[in-house]
C-alpha cells in the first residue's frame, strides 16, 4: 500500500508537469487513445531504435524540420517534401508529398498485413471449434458473492461467437473484395469478415490518424461505411481506438 500511494503521489506530480510542457506534454491531451503500459520485460525484447522512435515520437523529440531549427541555428523548419511547416504532425499524418507518394499508404497497408494476420488466426481458432462458442459458454454459473463476471477473458463471447464458418478477405494486394453475393459496393473495407450460416458480416477498418485527431477519423470511418447497413446483414464495427493511435 506505502509503495502504491508513493507511486501514485509521484505519477501525479509527472502529470502535473507534462500538463505545463506545451510540446512534450502534448499527450496528455490525447483523449480518445487508450493508455499503453510498456513494461520492462516489453521494453527489453523491442529493437533499440524502435523504442527511440516510440519514446521521441510520443514525446515530440524527433528530428523534424521544427525541432531541427529549434536545435541549432542554421537548420530551415520547412518541409522539404512539400515546402510547409514541417512539425511532427506534418510529417508523420499531414504531408501531402508524403501522402501523393504513397508513403502513407505503405505504412497503412504493412500495419494492415500484421492486424490481418492475427485475425486470420482468431478466425481460424474459431472456426476449428466444433460448437459455437455462445451455446456452452456463454452463461457460466456464478458463486454467490462472486463478481458479475469472472475476468477470465477466454470465457467472454467475442464477435465472432455466433457461427464456426467465418471467411476472411483483406484489402491488400492478391485478395479478393467485398463479397458480392452479400452486397455490391464500391466501398473497400480493410477487413471483411463475414459468415453464412449466421448471415452476418464484420468489417474491420483501419486508420492511422495522428492522436488528436482519433474521434474525428473514427466518425469519417462510421460515416463512409453506413451505406452497408442499409443491407439485410448484421453489420458490426470493430472501430475502437488502439494504443498507437491506430483504429481498428
Ligand atoms: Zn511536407
Amino acid at each position: 500500500m506505502v509503495t502504491q500511494e508513493i507511486r501514485d503521489v509521484e505519477e501525479e506530480k509527472r502529470a502535473a508537469v507534462a500538463a505545463g510542457q506545451g510540446k512534450q506534454g502534448r499527450w496528455t491531451t490525447w483523449e480518445s487513445v487508450q493508455q499503453r503500459d510498456v513494461p520492462f520485460s516489453v521494453l527489453w525484447r523491442m529493437e533499440p531504435l524502435r523504442i527511440s522512435f516510440l519514446w521521441r515520437s510520443t514525446y515530440d523529440l524527433l528530428p523534424t524540420p521544427v525541432n531541427l531549427s529549434r536545435w541549432y541555428d542554421d537548420q530551415s523548419d520547412i518541409c522539404k517534401a512539400c515546402g510547409q511547416k514541417g512539425t511532427l504532425q506534418h510529417i508523420l499524418s499531414s504531408c501531402p508529398s508524403a501522402l501523393s507518394s504513397g508513403k502513407y499508404t505503405w505504412r497503412h497497408n504493412m500495419v494492415l498485413k500484421v492486424a490481418a494476420e492475427a485475425v486470420k488466426r482468431r478466425v481460424e481458432c474459431t472456426n476449428a471449434e466444433d460448437v459455437p462458442f455462445h451455446i456452452d459458454r456463454l452463461v457460466p454459473f456464478i458463486k454467490e458473492g462472486a463478481p458479475p463476471w469472472n475476468n477470465d477473458t477466454s470465457l467472454k463471447p467475442c464477435i465472432l461467437s455466433s457461427a464456426n464458418d467465418w471467411q476472411v478477405t483483406v484489402d491488400l494486394e492478391g485478395e479478393g473484395s467485398f463479397p458480392e453475393d452479400i452486397a455490391v459496393t464500391l466501398l473497400r473495407p480493410d477487413i471483411t469478415i463475414w459468415s453464412e450460416s449466421a448471415k452476418e458480416v464484420v468489417i474491420g477498418e483501419l486508420t492511422v490518424p495522428w492522436e488528436d485527431n482519433v474521434d474525428a477519423a473514427h466518425e469519417r470511418k462510421l460515416t463512409k461505411y453506413a451505406e452497408l447497413c442499409e443491407w439485410e446483414v448484421v453489420y458490426q464495427a470493430l472501430l475502437a481506438p488502439h494504443p498507437e493511435g491506430i483504429l481498428i
